[in-house]
């Protein structure tokens, strides 16, 4: 069973630590959440819980109620960044079919503009 501790090689892990450098958009007791480097849409943030755990399912199964926590606070991003009116997407990549390639759970809040279709 996961237990949310910090992984050693975990680069959000090190950003939640304050180890390597992101451009932070706000922080909760819990959440911590930044811009991503490679921004898919005018508006591309991250938001991750302080806790480690490897994906959705792996938070929601051991820390339900971080989980919930984690997706308020994708709305509370969405609404500081000035998309929750126009509308926005929460992404959580799951392994690697999914194009999953950071290990540290986090959603994807992007927004500001019309959003193209997904699932190919
Ligand atoms: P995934 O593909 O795992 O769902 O998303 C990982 C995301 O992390 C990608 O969108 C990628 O651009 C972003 N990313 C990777 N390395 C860094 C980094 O060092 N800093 C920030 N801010 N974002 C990163
Ligand atoms: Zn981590």
């Amino acid at each position: 069973m996961a237990d949310g501790r910090p992984q050693p090689d975990c680069l959000f892990c090190k950003i939640v630590a304050g180890e390597i450098p992101a451009t932070v958009v706000r922080e909760t007791e819990t959440t911590v959440a930044f811009k991503d480097i490679n921004p898919q849409a005018p508006v591309h943030d991250l938001v991750v819980p302080r806790a480690h755990y490897r994906n959705a399912v792996e938070l929601a199964a051991n820390a339900p109620e971080l989980a919930a926590a984690l997706l308020v606070e994708a709305a509370a991003v969405a609404e500081a960044e000035g998309v929750a009116d126009g509308g926005y997407r929460v992404v959580f990549n799951t392994d690697a079919h999914a194009g999953q390639t950071v290990f540290h759970v986090h959603a994807h809040v992007l927004g500001g503009d019309f959003l193209s279709t997904f699932g190919s």
